[in-house]
This record gives C-alpha cells, sequence and structure tokens, in this order.
C-alpha cells in the first residue's frame, strides 16, 4: 500500500529519517499493536504510536476515566469522565490520526480471551498495574512467539524491557515468583508522580517504533531502570534461564494457567473469610453516633492523613503496626473492639492480620476505606 498524498505531508519528518524513508512508514502504516490498558502507560504510548502511523491499534481496559485519572492519563480529559476509557482513547486518536483502525476490547484481559485476542497482533504493549496480567501477557508471548513489551512504574521509579523469548529471556526468566500480595503497593496506594508514566510509556512506544523498523538496538535482554527524582537511567543485564518453566529447555507451562491462583489472590472461599472481619462504613458511623466505646484507627501513611481523615480516628500507619513492636502501637491494647480503616480496604485487612497475630482478637476492618466513606457517609471528606 503505498502512502497517499496526505501521508506523505503527514509523515514527512519520519520520511526525511533514512533509517524511516519511504519504506519504513509503511512498515509502521501497516503495524499491528496491542495496548492492554489505556491508563498511564497505555495513554502516552498510544497517543504517539496513533501520531506516528501505526495503522492498527488494539485497546483493552473495561475501567472507566475517573477524574483522578487525569494526573496523567493524558489520552482522556474532562470531558470523557465517566465514559469507558477504551472509547475515550478512540475518541481521542481518531480526532489525532484518522487513518488509524482502532479496535477496542472493553473486557478484562484472561487466560480465555488472550491468545486469540493477541493473535491478531505483531506486538503487543503491557500497561497494566498487576502481577496476574503481567504473567498472563508474557505467558501468552511466549507462546504465540511475539515480542511483550513491558514497562513498569512506582512513585518516581519505572522500569521497561522487550522480552522475546525467541531473541532473549522472557519476563518469568527475570521474576520467576510474584511477589507476596500486598507486598508491592499500587499507584492507587503507593502515588506516582504523573510524569513517570508518560516518560516509561514512551521508551515502551519507542521500542515498538524500532520494533517495527526492525532498526537500532531493542531493550531485548536488558532492563533499563528510571529514577525521576535523581533524573538516573541504569540498565541491567538480563539472561534468559534454561530452567524457565515456559521458555526454557524443558517447559512445563504449554497453556495459559490460573493467574490469580499463581499470584495467590484469594479465591471465593477465602474472600468470604475475609468478608467476615469486615465492617460496612455505616455501621462504623452509628457506632460513631451512638458513642460506642471502641478505637478507630487510620493505618494510611501519615501524607495520606494530611489528605482527609474521619474525625476520632487515630492514624497508626501500616508499618508500624507491622513492625511487631506493641511501644509504635500508640496504647493500643488487645482486649479493646477495634476498627481500622485504610483507603479502600487491603492494608486495613492486612494490619487486621498483623494485628490477630499479635494477640489482638475484637477486629474489624472497614470495607472500601476512606473512599466509601466518603462516598456514602460524609461528602466533605475529599476523594484521593
Ligand atoms: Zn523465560
Amino acid at each position: 500500500m503505498a502512502l497517499t498524498q496526505n501521508q506523505i505531508n503527514r509523515y514527512s519528518r519520519h520520511l526525511l529519517l533514512p533509517e524511516v524513508g519511504v519504506a519504513g512508514q509503511e512498515k509502521i502504516c501497516n503495524s499491528k499493536v496491542l495496548l492492554i490498558g489505556t491508563g498511564g502507560l497505555g495513554s502516552p504510548s498510544a497517543l504517539y504510536l496513533a501520531a506516528a502511523g501505526v495503522g492498527n491499534i488494539g485497546l483493552i481496559d473495561f475501567d472507566v476515566v475517573e477524574f483522578s485519572n487525569l494526573q496523567r492519563q493524558v489520552a482522556h480529559g474532562e470531558s470523557t469522565v465517566g465514559k469507558l476509557k477504551v472509547d475515550s482513547a478512540k475518541d481521542r486518536i481518531a480526532d489525532l490520526n484518522s487513518d488509524v483502525r482502532v479496535t477496542t476490547y472493553n473486557t478484562r484481559l484472561t487466560s480465555e480471551n488472550a491468545m486469540k485476542i493477541f493473535s491478531d497482533y505483531d506486538i503487543i504493549v503491557d500497561g497494566t498495574d498487576n502481577f496476574p496480567t503481567r504473567y498472563l501477557a508474557s505467558d501468552a508471548c511466549v507462546l504465540l512467539r511475539k515480542p511483550y513489551i513491558y514497562g513498569c512504574i512506582l512513585r518516581f521509579e519505572g522500569q521497561a524491557s522487550v522480552f522475546d523469548s525467541r531473541l532473549g529471556p522472557c519476563y518469568r526468566c527475570l521474576y520467576p515468583e510474584p511477589p507476596p500480595p500486598g507486598m508491592v503497593p499500587s499507584c492507587a496506594e503507593g502515588g506516582v508522580l504523573g510524569i513517570l508514566p508518560g516518560i516509561v510509556g514512551l521508551i515502551q512506544a519507542n521500542e515498538v517504533i524500532k520494533l517495527v523498523l526492525g532498526e537500532g538496538e531493542s531493550l531485548v535482554g536488558r532492563l533499563l531502570l528510571f529514577d525521576a527524582l535523581s533524573m538516573k537511567f541504569r540498565e541491567l543485564k538480563l539472561h534468559k534461564d534454561k530452567s524457565c518453566p515456559i521458555c526454557g529447555e524443558n517447559p512445563t507451562i504449554t497453556e495459559l494457567i490460573d493467574y490469580d491462583q499463581f499470584c495467590g489472590i484469594p479465591a471465593a472461599e477465602e474472600s468470604t473469610a475475609d468478608a467476615a472481619l469486615e465492617i460496612g462504613v455505616e455501621q462504623v458511623k452509628q457506632m460513631l453516633d451512638a458513642k460506642h466505646a471502641f478505637k478507630l484507627i487510620d493505618v494510611r501513611e501519615p501524607s495520606e492523613y494530611q489528605i482527609c481523615k474521619i474525625a476520632g480516628a487515630t492514624l497508626i500507619p501500616l508499618g508500624d503496626i507491622e513492625a511487631n513492636d506493641v511501644k509504635k502501637l500508640n496504647g493500643l491494647r488487645p482486649d479493646e473492639e477495634i476498627v481500622l480503616h485504610c483507603k479502600a480496604g487491603v492494608r486495613s485487612m492486612n494490619a487486621l492480620k498483623a494485628l490477630q497475630k499479635m494477640g489482638f482478637s475484637n477486629l474489624k476492618s472497614m470495607r472500601g476505606g476512606i473512599n466509601e466513606w466518603s462516598e456514602k457517609i460524609d461528602a466533605s471528606v475529599p476523594l484521593y
């Protein structure tokens, strides 16, 4: 397919580069790239890949745009808050470059749909923030022999690499086992500098274009580490693991598995057991109003406590509770009735389990955290 007059005009700065030229631009226009997630990493990748002329872009996401996304997820805007992210990003891309064919998948990526969706694309770009999806996407790429462009961000630090088991290691060669659930905080819990996913997402997009062109030196076999605070890039050499269960000499994984189970995400029965340790925001409000004798403990970080708090709550950050040191517990006694809360309900459940081990027995974790409190009880408490 030859470039049209309009395309020659649009891509003229590319055509001037000997490494791209007309033939290279035609490769870009014919390429098929799937972006998993249209959030912090997926937004900048999607916009620049569309601007560069990637002809077929697949977008997979099941979320809707929230106001707190706009600090970094630049494919979306105030006018699309509340809309599906895939639709919001598709509209933005259509305005940027109407040549691009965008296919949207408003769904969660699963072991059931991954192989079918991936098979329509040349390159898979991972912009997700959870371990089950990362292992799933990496495994599917190994099985389908496709390059997997990895990116990862938290607070001020990012990582990127290209995993292609035909040429080098896969993600499992680097991380054979996922960390225990709850060990690595998500950006929603730990925070992230808004610029950071822009930088890492564009490193991923840059790798895509190089692979399409077959130019330059890709990140295959290298893990790039970036620290935005010190403005330093470092690089680790990665080696293929001969005993890797999926890309090694004797693979034991030959099809996609249950990634929630692999990553230790509790199955339904365990979640039910946890649910019995939870208490709803309405009930906590009644207990406060009735001046019921109990302690409400906020296990978030001091920086979060400064953003908002529930009147009557005492701050004891999760780290102090997990330190297993009674002196850090602010006089909390094992025989008291205690309700723990955090932002969304995950850390407070971890705190509850840590306190159980220390002999506390009358414990509840407030379901949905202070965010649910803000939505259902007191709208003057800001959502963050
Ligand atoms: Zn491997």
